[in-house]
C-alpha cells in the first residue's frame, strides 16, 4: 500500500480538506512540524486558537483510528528517513517566509526521490502569473474565469497510520482570554456557518458596515486555522450574496499580491509612498492600541480588539484610517499591533488592508480621502449601540452626546479628551502629504508585474 505523508498547517480540519482526498486508501501519515518561527512570529490570541484547533484535528484523526505526529521542523529529515513515504503533500502558501521553507522542503524531497503534491486550500483561485492592478479587474479577469461551487472531499471513514519510531515533541500550551471567545470544535463552527446563511447572508450587503448588528460572519479566525472551508462557504453564497463571494476574493486578491510583490509587509506597495514622513509619537500610539484617544468610534474598535482579539472590518478601517491620517503614525505600527493581537491575523489580509486604508497599497484610498470618525460612527453606529457596549465610561452618551468630541472629557468625567482635533489632525495630514506628493495630485500607475 502506498505511504502518504499530509503536511497539516493551517487546514486544520476533517471536512472538506484536501490533504484528506484518498486518504483512507493509503498509508496515511498525518504530520505537523513545530517551527521556531511561527511561534515567533505570531501573537499569542491566534497560536492560542491555533494549537486549539490542532488539538481538536488530532482528537479527531484518532477517532478515525489514525495519527498526528507532531515533529520539530528540526527533525524533518529524520521524519521522512523513517516514514519512508511515496509521497508528500502539502498546500501552498504565498507567506514569503513560507515559500522559502517549502523551496528548501521541495528540494529536499526531490533529493530523497519522494513525489511531492501541492494542493490548494487558502486560496479560492490559482495565483495569477501577473499582478492585477485592481480588485475590480482581479475579480472580473481572474477570479470569476476560474472560481465556481466544486464538489464536496467527504471525511475519510477510517485512516490507517503506520506507527512510527519519530522523535515527537509536545504541543505548545498557549491560552489567553480573547482566544477563549472564539475556541469552537470543527462540529460547532460548522453550526455557526450554518446559522449565519440561514440568519444574516441574503442581507449580507445592506447589514455588513454595521458594527452593533450581527450582520457578517465572523468566519476570519476559523478561515484563518482552516476550520471552516472557504470552499463550503463559496457553494453556500453562491447565487445568495455576490456582496459575499466578493469578500472572499478580497483574500485571494491580498494572497496574490504578497506572492508577487513579497517585500510589501515591509514596503509600501507604490513607490511614491516610500520614505514618507511619519510623525510616529510613541505616547499617541500607545494611546491608540489601549482605545484612549478621544474618539469614540476609534477607541470601541481598540477595546474590541483588545477584548475580542477581532474588530469588524468597518471599524478596522476607521481606526487605520485615524492611525496613518489624523495621528500621522506609520500603518507598519498598526500593521504589527494588528498582526500581534487579531485571532485572525493573516500576513496578506492584514499588510493588504493596511496599505489599502493608509493609500500606499494597491487599489488605494487616494491620500486625501481620509475617513472622518464622528461621520463614520452617525451612518454606521447610528444609535451608538457599538460604542457604548466596548466604552463604558460613555454609557450614559446620548448618540448627540457622541457627535462632539471636543466636551466629551467634560460631560464623562473618566473618558479622555481627544489626542487632536479632527480637522487639526486632518490639516496636518494633508499638508505633511502634500509636501510629500509635490504639487501633482496624480498618482502613478501600479507596475503589472511584480
Ligand atoms: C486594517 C485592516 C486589517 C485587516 N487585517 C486582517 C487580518 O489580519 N486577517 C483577516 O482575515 N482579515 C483582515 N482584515 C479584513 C477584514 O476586516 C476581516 O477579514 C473581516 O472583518 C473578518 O470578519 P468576518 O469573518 O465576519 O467577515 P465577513 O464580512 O463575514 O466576510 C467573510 C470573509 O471574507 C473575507 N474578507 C472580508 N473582508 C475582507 C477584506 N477587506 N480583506 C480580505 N478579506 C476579507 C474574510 O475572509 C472574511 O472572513 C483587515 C481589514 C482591515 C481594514
Amino acid at each position: 500500500m502506498r505511504r502518504v505523508v499530509a503536511i497539516f498547517r493551517r487546514e486544520l480540519r476533517l471536512t472538506d480538506n484536501p490533504l484528506l482526498e484518498g486518504a483512507e486508501d493509503v498509508q496515511f501519515i498525518p504530520v505537523f512540524f513545530l517551527d521556531a518561527y511561527n511561534q515567533e512570529e505570531h501573537g499569542d490570541n491566534l497560536r492560542a486558537l491555533f494549537f486549539h484547533a490542532l488539538r481538536q484535528l488530532r482528537a479527531g484523526i484518532e477517532g478515525l483510528g489514525g495519527k498526528l505526529y507532531v515533529v520539530c521542523s528540526g527533525d524533518q529529515e529524520t521524519f521522512f528517513d523513517i516514514a519512508q513515504p511515496d509521497e508528500v503533500r502539502f498546500c501552498e502558501d504565498v507567506e514569503p517566509h513560507s515559500r522559502e521553507r517549502d523551496a528548501q522542503l521541495q528540494a529536499l524531497l526531490n533529493r530523497k526521490g519522494i513525489r511531492v503534491r501541492v494542493l490548494r486550500d487558502s486560496l479560492l483561485s490559482p495565483l495569477p502569473n501577473v499582478t492585477y492592478p485592481s480588485f475590480t479587474q482581479f475579480y472580473r479577469r481572474h477570479f470569476t474565469q476560474h472560481v465556481q461551487p466544486g464538489s464536496f472531499i467527504p471525511v475519510p471513514q477510517s485512516l490507517q497510520t503506520p506507527l512510527l519510531d519519530v522523535p515527537e515533541t509536545p504541543l505548545p500550551q498557549v491560552d489567553t482570554a480573547p482566544a477563549r471567545r472564539w475556541y469552537s470544535t470543527e462540529q460547532e463552527v460548522q453550526e455557526r456557518w450554518q446559522e449565519f446563511v440561514v440568519r444574516a447572508l441574503s442581507r449580507y450587503s445592506t447589514q455588513r458596515n454595521l458594527p452593533a448588528v450581527p450582520g457578517v460572519s465572523h468566519m476570519s479566525p476559523y478561515i484563518r486555522c482552516g476550520l471552516v472551508s472557504l470552499r463550503q462557504m463559496l457553494r453556500d453564497s453562491w447565487g445568495v450574496s455576490e456582496q459575499f463571494v466578493k469578500e472572499l476574493a478580497w483574500r485571494d486578491f491580498y494572497s496574490h499580491l504578497l506572492y508577487h510583490h513579497p517585500h510589501t509587509p515591509q514596503t509600501e506597495l507604490r513607490e511614491d509612498w516610500r520614505g514618507f514622513p511619519w510623525r510616529n509619537d510613541e505616547s499617541d500610539f500607545e494611546r491608540w492600541t489601549q482605545g484612549k484617544t478621544g474618539v469614540p468610534l476609534v477607541d470601541a474598535g481598540m477595546r474590541q480588539l483588545l477584548q475580542e482579539g477581532w474588530i469588524h472590518n468597518r471599524v478596522r478601517m476607521v481606526v487605520a484610517s485615524y492611525l496613518t491620517k489624523h495621528l500621522l503614525i506609520d500603518w507598519r505600527w498598526g500593521e504589527r499591533w494588528f498582526y500581534q493581537n487579531l485571532v485572525d491575523a493573516d500576513l496578506a489580509m492584514n499588510v493588504g488592508n493596511w496599505q489599502w486604508t493608509a493609500g500606499c497599497g494597491a487599489d488605494a484610498l487616494p491620500y486625501f480621502r481620509i475617513f472622518n470618525p464622528i461621520l463614520q460612527a452617525q451612518k454606521f453606529d447610528p444609535e451608538g449601540h457599538y460604542i457604548r457596549q466596548y466604552v463604558p465610561e460613555l454609557y450614559g452618551a446620548t448618540s448627540n452626546d457622541l457627535l462632539d468630541i471636543s466636551s466629551l472629557h467634560r460631560r464623562f468625567a473618566d473618558y479622555p479628551p481627544p489626542l487632536v482635533g479632527l480637522e487639526e489632525g486632518r490639516a496636518r495630514f494633508l499638508q505633511v502629504a502634500q509636501r510629500h506628493f509635490g504639487s501633482s495630485s496624480q498618482m502613478p500607475e501600479l507596475p503589472l508585474d511584480g
